[in-house]
Parts: structure tokens; sequence; C-alpha cells
């Protein structure tokens, strides 16, 4: 696993249209090299269409991304996404592969014949047991697919993780578990993370900074204490008041 920190991703005015709609509207964006940043919205504010045109799943249609400073399209797009993890909304493991077969796909890709030593150490990194390998990916429970999903996006050792709400679909207690498995992988591997999600309290839990995103702009930017004392603007607030709410409430029930 690389020593050294993950890079750095620049956004400097990046649009993006479908048609008549503006998913991503002139975003400008510096994340430090290291950082973990959570990417909060509402359904359709651009937030996937924002880490698509990270690893060139999409094409801006102006305005430029750089990882490390260096021009993402300078290269080929494979060779881009190789450095970069990213772990799908929904499901995205592919049904009639076996798990290590899914978490090898990167590594066939880039040219590895014998993954096999390499699953087991995947396996291992996001706490699942070896014999799981062999399963197909519906014989999982939810939680343990998408420890599958992270491990797939950690085979070529990328210094940089993309993950489109990684934790949608599971329970509370799941979410949670992943969420500081996540966590603890980006500090160990010394990652620079990228995590959408729609819950806002996952991201003040989990994040060194929060990112609001609407109508395809970036309406906030701060760190969880600043917004926590409702420092980050109106929309941070309105996504905020929520958990802020239910926290203070259970708070209540123990006087
Ligand atoms: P989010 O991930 O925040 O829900 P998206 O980035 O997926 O939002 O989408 C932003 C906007 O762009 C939405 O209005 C969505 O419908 C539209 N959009 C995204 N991808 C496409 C596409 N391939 N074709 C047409 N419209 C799209
Ligand atoms: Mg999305």
């Amino acid at each position: 696993m690389p020593a050294q920190t993950g890079p750095s991703i620049a956004l400097q005015g990046v649009s993006k249209s479908f048609g008549a709609i503006r998913a991503l509207d002139s975003v400008s964006l510096e994340i430090a090299a290291g950082s973990f940043v959570a990417l909060v919205g509402q359904s359709g504010s651009g937030k996937s269409t924002l880490l698509k045109a990270i690893n060139r799943l999409i094409e801006p249609d102006s305005g430029a991304v750089a990882i490390d400073g260096a021009d993402v399209r300078a290269g080929p797009a494979h060779l881009v996404r190789r450095h970069i993890g990213y772990v799908f909304q929904s499901i995205g493991l592919f049904p009639h592969m076996t798990v290590a077969e899914n978490i090898a796909i990167g590594l066939r890709i880039a040219g590895e014949r014998d993954t096999a030593g390499r699953v087991v150490e995947l396996l291992a990194l996001v706490d699942l047991p070896g014999d799981v390998a062999t399963r197909m990916p519906d014989q999982l429970s939810g939680g343990q697919r998408q420890r599958v999903g992270v491990a797939r996006a950690l085979a070529t050792q990328p210094g940089c993780l993309l993950m489109d709400e990684p934790f949608g679909a599971l329970d509370p207690v799941t979410r949670d578990e992943l969420g500081r498995a996540v966590r603890a992988l980006h500090d160990r591997l010394r990652l620079t993370t990228l995590m959408v999600t729609h819950d806002m309290a996952e991201a003040l839990l989990i994040a060194d900074r929060v990112l609001v995103m609407q109508g395809g702009r970036i309406v906030a930017d701060a760190t969880p204490a600043a917004l926590a004392r409702g420092e980050g603007g109106a929309e941070a607030q309105a996504l905020i008041a929520v958990p802020m709410r239910q926290a203070d409430a259970l708070e209540a029930l123990k006087v």
C-alpha cells in the first residue's frame, strides 16, 4: 500500500449540461491532498456528475480538472481511472462474477494475471473473511457487498477514492459501521477521498470538510464544526437542521 499521501484535486470553472439541464454550473474547487470531503445535496443537484467529471466518466463542456496539478485530459482515460478508485452509486458489482473476480477486474484490465494474493489482501483490508472470495454477490449481505465495492475500488492502489452514495441502501447500523471503516481506511492509506451522500449527519460525522451542492453549484463549503455552529449559510442550515434537532432531542431524553 502506498505510504505517500493521495493527490490534490482541482476543478476550474467546470460546466456540464444535458440538454437544457445545467448539471454543473462553473464549479471551481480545490481538494487538499489527504483530505476527506463529503459532497451533500438533494437529488439532481449535480453530485454524481461532479464525481464523474473527475474520473472522466463524463467530459465537461468547459473548464478543467487537475489531479496533483496535471490535467486529467493529458493522458488516456483508463490510466486516469487506475489512479482513482470509484465506488458506484447503487450496487455496481457484476452479478455473474465471483467476489474475487469482481475485486480483480481493475487489476486484470491493467494486465495483471496473478491476482489471487492481492484479492486476499484486499478482503482483509475491508474486514471480510477470505472465504467470501468464491461467493457470488447475491450470497452477500448489503454491507458485505459494499465492502467488496470498496475493495475493488482500492485494488489498483489508487491515491484517491471517489464514492457515490456508497451506503445509500444500507440499514443505519451497517451504514454507521461502514462509514467508520471507510474513514479508518482513508486515514491508514492516506487517501484523498470525496464521498457523495444525501445524509448530512453522515457527512458531518465522517468528513473533514462538507460541500453542499444545489443546482449544479457549490453553495456551502465548511468544516463539520463550522456547520454545526450554524456558519454554513442558508442551504447548509436547511440540511443540518434535522440531524441537529434529532441530536438535541436524544440528548434531552437523558435528563
Ligand atoms: P445527483 O447525483 O446530485 O442526484 P446528477 O449529477 O446525477 O445529480 O444529475 C444532475 C442533473 O443532470 C439532473 O437533473 C439529472 O437528471 C441530469 N443528468 C445527469 N446525467 C444525465 C444524463 N446522462 N443525461 C441526461 N441528464 C442527466
Ligand atoms: Mg447521484
